[in-house]
């Protein structure tokens, strides 16, 4: 279908697209690079490369020293956190070692996650209690807590059916520079999250896009703009109308935005102009 001419000119007017959360090293379809230079040929001009482990920490901070627009995001994903359970402080080290060579490339650390969709698959993958597997999540979520403060980043939390338990870590540490990737909850915890941390970030996503998303589209309509980021969490959970035809990429946080743009008030401009703000403020130094 063809777009509304507002948006349209909109592209044509505005390159104040940032993607905030995507992994271009995952992609299968396209090569990295070709994502990337679809991205910033586009007019785009910023994208965080979030990663998952050491690894592709040092291909995010790779990437964010070939393309100016890239910032890095570096830290273990909870399911790979097990495999670092017994050097939990090597692993602190590392990543602070790879801050200070590079802090210029990293902008926040992140994903971390409380996971709990996964964990009957991990308890037989690593033959661990599922108890187990929480408390060396909640060891490796309170540790990024602490090198983050220590660095003075924001993080970037994935919470997988632990809403509450990331909260109260939240609060027992008393952090409140964090951003909530993939935002699946409803306004009412938006707004818990938002009366503990008046600056926080909620990430909206893909899924904003879905007819069936409505508590999550409620969320987007209703909190304050200051408190809203788009991301794609590319390569996975293409938006609509790409959904089910097309791996994600950066490019499509455009439908992201224009959802956002749909289910509020105010006028485009502001809209587009303010998340922009709001990303840029919080993760660019180059
Ligand atoms: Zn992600």
């Amino acid at each position: 279908m063809e777009k509304p001419i507002c948006s349209r000119v909109l592209e044509l007017c505005f390159s104040m697209m940032y993607d905030t959360h995507c992994h271009p090293y995952l992609a299968k379809e396209k090569s990295q690079n070709l994502i990337l230079e679809n991205f910033f040929w586009s007019g785009w001009e910023y994208l965080n490369c979030i990663a998952v482990d050491i690894q592709s920490s040092r291909v995010s901070i790779d990437l964010s020293k070939k393309y100016s627009g890239v910032q890095a995001v570096i830290w273990i994903h909870p399911t790979h956190c097990l495999e670092y359970k017994w050097a939990l402080e090597k692993t602190i080290e590392d990543l602070e070692l790879l801050y200070k060579t590079h802090s210029q490339h990293i902008v926040a650390i992140g994903e971390c996650w409380l996971d709990y969709h996964w964990l009957q698959s991990l308890s037989e993958k690593y033959a661990l209690p599922k108890q187990e597997i929480i408390t060396i999540q909640k060891e490796f979520f309170k540790a990024q807590i602490n090198l983050a403060k220590k660095l003075k980043l924001p993080i970037v939390i994935h919470n997988r059916n632990a809403s509450e338990d990331v909260f109260l870590l939240l609060q027992e540490s008393w952090f409140k520079n964090f951003v909530f990737h993939c935002f699946s909850e409803g306004y009412d915890f938006a707004m818990k999250l938002i009366n503990f941390a008046p600056e926080c970030k909620l990430w909206f996503w893909g899924i904003v896009t879905f007819n069936s998303a409505l508590k999550i589209q409620e969320a987007a309509a209703k909190i304050p703009l200051k408190n809203i980021l788009v991301e794609t969490d590319s390569p996975y959970l293409t938006p609509a109308p790409h959904r089910g035809k097309q791996e994600n990429e950066p490019l499509y946080v455009r439908h992201v935005l224009d959802k956002i743009i749909d289910l509020r008030d105010e006028s485009p401009e502001e809209i587009e102009r303010e998340i922009f703000e709001n990303s840029k403020k919080l993760f660019t130094k180059k």
